[in-house]
C-alpha cells in the first residue's frame, strides 16, 4: 500500500552520498523540508553544498549515539544505498523512535538520457514507467504538447526547459536541443526528453537516439501512448472494428502526401489517421477523393484530446474541411477517416461538433463572428 505524505517543515534525515542523493535531496528541500544530508566522510566542499541543507558526517553502524543524535529529531529517515548493516541499524533505531523510513534507489551515477513518450498531453496517460523516469530526473527537456501541468508536483526540484515547438516555428532548433541533451548527459546528469505521445511516431526520438549514440551518451527510451490511437479513442472512435475495418495507417499532413501515397492508402482500404494535417485539411481531402475515396466517408477532427477545451467534429469527408474552417478547428488535432468514425456513439451524419463533455453544438455564428 502506497500514501502520500507532504513532507513540508518537517525534518529529513537523508543518508547517503551527495551524488546518489542528490536528487532526493532536490525533491525534499523543494516540498519544504528541513533536510539533513548524513553522507559519509569527507564532507562536500562548503562550495558544492547547498544552503538550506545541513550536512553531518555519516556515523557508523556501531556508533549508536551518534545515529540517535540523527534520528531522534526526525520525522522521517531516508536510506539512498546504505550498505546492508547500517540499513538494518537505522532501520531498528527509527522503528523503535517510531520514525518513518524509506529506502530510494542512488540516482545513476553516468550521465544518461531517456526519451519519454509523455502521451497525449493528460497526466492520467503518463506510463508508470514515464512517471518514475521524470521524478528521477535531474533535467526535463519538454515539448509543447507533452503532460506538463502536473510536473512540478510529479518532479519537484526538477530543472524543466522548454523547447517546445508550436507549428512552423521551432524555437529550440533540433541540432541544439540534440546538443543540450548530450552536453548535459556528459555532466554526469539523468535527462529526460519529454515528448508528446510516443517519442517515435513523428516525434523525432530517432534522431535524437542516433545522436545520443553517435556521442557515446547512453540512451533508452520509455515509449508513449501515441494520439494517433488514443485520441480518435478519445472521440469514440474505434480505429479498427470487426467487419468495419482491419487496418489502420497514420499519416503525417505536415506536408500534403504525394498522390501515388494517397492512392495506396484508399486501395487499402482501412482507416486513416492523420496528425498534423489541420493546416493541409483541404488538399489531402481533395487529393484522397481524386485516388477514388467516397466523399461520404464517415470522417472526424478531433482538437485537443482529452484535454477540458476538446472537441470533435464529425460529418462526410467531403465536408469535412469546410466545417473545420467553420468550427475554427485548430492544430493539436487528430483526423480520422474510414467506416470506423461511425461506430462512434457521438457521430451523426449533420455536420456537428461535441465538446469534452459529449455536448453537441450546431454549427455557429457565435464563434465564427
Ligand atoms: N509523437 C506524437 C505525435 C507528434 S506530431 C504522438 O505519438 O502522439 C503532433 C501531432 O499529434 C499534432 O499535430 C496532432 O495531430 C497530434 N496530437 C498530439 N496530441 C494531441 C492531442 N492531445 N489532441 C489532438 N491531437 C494531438
Amino acid at each position: 500500500m502506497q500514501i502520500d505524505l507532504d513532507p513540508e517543515g518537517r525534518k529529513v534525515v537523508i543518508f547517503g552520498d551527495v551524488s546518489g542523493a542528490r536528487q532526493a535531496l532536490r525533491r525534499f528541500v523543494s516540498s519544504g523540508a528541513t533536510v539533513t544530508l548524513a553522507s559519509p566522510r569527507p564532507l562536500p566542499a562548503l562550495t558544492d553544498r547547498i544552503s538550506t541543507v545541513r550536512y553531518a558526517a555519516q556515523p557508523d553502524p556501531a556508533d549508536t549515539a551518534g545515529l540517535l543524535r540523527l534520528i531522534s529529531p526526525a520525522w522521517l529517515v531516508v536510506d539512498v544505498g546504505l550498505s546492508q548493516p547500517l540499513h538494518h541499524r537505522i532501520s531498528e533505531l527509527a522503528a523503535h523512535l517510531h520514525v518513518l523510513m524509506i529506502t530510494e534507489h542512488p540516482a545513476p551515477g553516468g550521465g544518461q538520457v531517456i526519451l519519454v513518450g509523455g502521451g497525449p498531453g493528460h497526466t492520467g496517460l503518463l506510463t508508470l514507467e514515464a512517471r518514475e523516469a521524470l521524478r528521477q530526473a535531474d533535467v526535463i527537456l519538454y515539448d509543447r504538447l507533452a503532460p506538463i501541468e502536473d510536473l512540478a508536483e510529479i518532479a519537484p526540484g526538477v530543472e524543466l526547459i522548454d523547447v517546445g515547438k508550436s507549428p512552423y516555428h521551432h524555437p529550440v532548433p533540433q541540432r541544439s536541443i540534440e546538443e543540450l541533451l548530450i552536453t548535459r548527459a556528459r555532466n554526469g546528469e539523468s535527462v529526460v526528453r519529454l515528448k508528446g505521445g510516443d517519442p517515435f511516431v513523428f516525434g523525432r526520438g530517432g534522431e535524437e537516439m542516433q545522436a545520443c549514440i553517435a556521442a557515446g551518451v547512453p540512451v533508452q527510451v520509455i515509449p508513449g501512448v501515441s494520439s494517433s490511437v488514443a485520441v480518435p479513442a478519445a472521440g469514440g472512435i474505434p480505429i479498427t472494428h470487426r467487419d468495419v475495418s482491419k487496418s489502420f495507417t497514420v499519416i503525417s499532413g505536415h506536408t500534403p502526401p504525394e498522390p501515388r501515397e494517397l492512392e495506396g492508402l484508399v486501395r487499402l482500404g482501412g482507416t486513416i489517421v492523420i496528425l498534423m494535417g489541420i493546416n493541409n485539411l483541404t488538399q489531402i481531402v481533395a487529393g484522397l477523393c481524386r485516388a477514388g475515396l467516397d466523399a461520404a466517408t464517415p470522417a472526424a477532427a478531433i482538437e485537443r484530446g482529452f484535454s477540458d477545451a476538446q472537441r470533435t467534429v464529425m460529418g462526410p469527408l467531403g465536408q469535412l474541411p469546410a466545417e473545420v474552417r467553420r468550427w475554427d478547428v485548430c492544430s493539436p488535432a487528430v483526423v480520422v477517416i474510414g467506416d470506423v468514425v461511425a461506430v462512434s456513439p457521438q457521430f451523426a451524419h449533420s455536420a456537428e461538433v461535441i465538446d469534452a463533455f459529449g455536448q453537441r453544438s450546431r454549427p455557429p455564428q457565435a464563434r465564427a463572428s
